[in-house]
């Protein structure tokens, strides 16, 4: 459920009218709804209100990074799952604090660990030996200890697209589940480094429960077994993933309630607090990306919508041949004669597609259309590909919105070049 809704047959974002947005802050732009946000956080949160010996939900901010949304979800409770030094101060700067920060991530540097061992840190997830190494070093040298989990790859397959999943034998993430015994006995002989427990995240974008069910009762005996071992497991990260329905037609997949219930029966009598780090359920569907539509264009055998927007703005579909709704903001009439397009942006290359014969209410040049779920993974991942600017980030509250983002300027983008005087 998000709250873009058709209102007197204008798309809403919550209570405003977006092409009131699109008066003020022009096209294309990223509208992101603060209700929906906060919906879907206090989904998971309340999923996991069972667990006696608490539990916390890390937003994973690599799916949506504006301040704005992390200053918004940290208010409400959430910590922060980091994969970078800049996510990590983008977190602290959005008033989030450090024992509510835990940092994934395979290529964590030594200057991130000293960062995130100096501005606080609630764990991190160590993914391999040679990383672990290298933060006992750190951690010593600095005279703190770092508490730790290991990220465990249970060879599970997420059963979603090839480069999201990351759970099965030959992916590059964590430490064979095989090995984890050896691994954990390594980790309680280094200096610096406290085990407080276990992290898996087998992939994202998953509709289904079965594979986070055999991937957590893993978990759940390997965390006997540390035990019988002599490690202190007090804490399960249980990693992100649940999917979204980027289609309106589909089946809806699992609630956050379901979720938490599987991991109730699958770890919850181990009597460990419980971390989770979902990004795309919070973000995906509290954000929509509207464009205009500047031509339309009779090709050979098709009919091109060729928008605004382009692959720099949402590498989705380009990318993972992602799938989004294309909705126009004025609510068609009953019966209106749909029509089929080709949908691409002005990019110069044919990968700059976002559909290819998709039949949509008709829309005519000017008119403005919304890709729908494009909260999480949309804005990180734009580019300034053929010099076309950041676009704008905006945040609904109620009947109000503000720019969390500018569009920058051409001189902005160009000043950040340097000339050698030598040219
Ligand atoms: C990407 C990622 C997540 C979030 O995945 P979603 O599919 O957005 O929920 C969580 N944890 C780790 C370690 C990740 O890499």
């Amino acid at each position: 459920m998000d709250h873009f809704l058709y209102r007197d047959g204008a798309l809403h974002a919550e209570d405003v009218p977006l092409s009131e947005i699109a008066k003020a802050v022009g096209t294309p732009f990223y509208a992101y709804s603060s209700a929906t946000l906060l919906r879907h956080f206090h989904l998971f949160n309340d999923a996991l209100a069972w667990s006696k010996p608490g539990h916390l939900v890390c937003f994973a901010m690599k799916s949506a990074s504006n301040q704005a949304i992390l200053k918004l979800l940290g208010d409400a409770g959430a910590g922060m799952d980091v994969v970078s030094g800049g996510e990590y101060a983008r977190a602290r700067a959005a008033g989030v604090p450090g024992d509510r920060i835990v940092f994934s991530g395979v290529g964590k540097t030594r200057e991130e660990m000293q960062q995130a061992l100096t501005g606080g840190i609630r764990q991190f997830n160590v993914e391999s030996e040679p990383e672990m190494l290298v933060l006992s070093e750190v951690a010593s040298a600095m005279g703190v200890t770092a508490p730790i989990t290991v990220r465990v790859n249970p060879d599970v397959d997420a059963k979603t697209n090839e480069k999201i999943a990351t759970g099965r034998k030959g992916d590059k993430f964590g430490i064979p589940i095989s090995r984890a015994s050896e691994v954990y006995a390594m980790a309680a002989s280094l200096p610096g480094l406290k085990v407080i427990g276990i992290d898996v995240h087998i992939g994202s974008q998953l509709v289904d429960l079965e594979p986070f069910r055999l991937a957590y009762r893993k978990v759940g005996s390997l965390t006997e077994q540390l035990r019988s071992e002599g490690h202190e497991i007090t804490r399960l990260d249980l990693g992100g993933g649940l999917g979204i329905p980027y289609e309106r037609s589909n089946a809806a997949p699992p609630s956050p309630t379901e979720y938490g219930k599987l991991i109730e029966e699958e770890v919850g009598h181990l009597g460990c607090e419980i971390e989770i780090e979902p990004g795309r359920l919070i973000s995906g569907n509290s954000g929509i990306l509207v464009a205009q539509v500047i031509y339309v264009k009779e090709g050979e055998d098709r009919r091109f919508l060729i928008l605004d927007a382009a692959m720099n703005d949402l590498i989705r579909p380009a990318m993972y041949g992602a799938h989004h709704d294309i909705v126009p903001l004025i609510e068609p009439a009953p019966g209106a004669e749909p029509a089929t397009y080709d949908i691409v942006g002005p990019v110069c290359e044919s990968g700059d597609t976002f559909a290819k014969g998709r039949t949509m209410p008709s829309v005519e040049a000017g008119g403005l259309v919304a890709f729908r779920s494009a909260g999480a993974y949309g804005a990180v991942m734009s580019s300034e590909y053929n010099t076309r600017p950041l676009i704008p980030e905006v945040l609904v509250q109620r009947d109000q919105f503000a720019v969390i983002r500018p569009r920058p300027t051409f001189d902005d983008i160009i000043n950040r070049d340097t000339i050698p005087a030598w040219l």
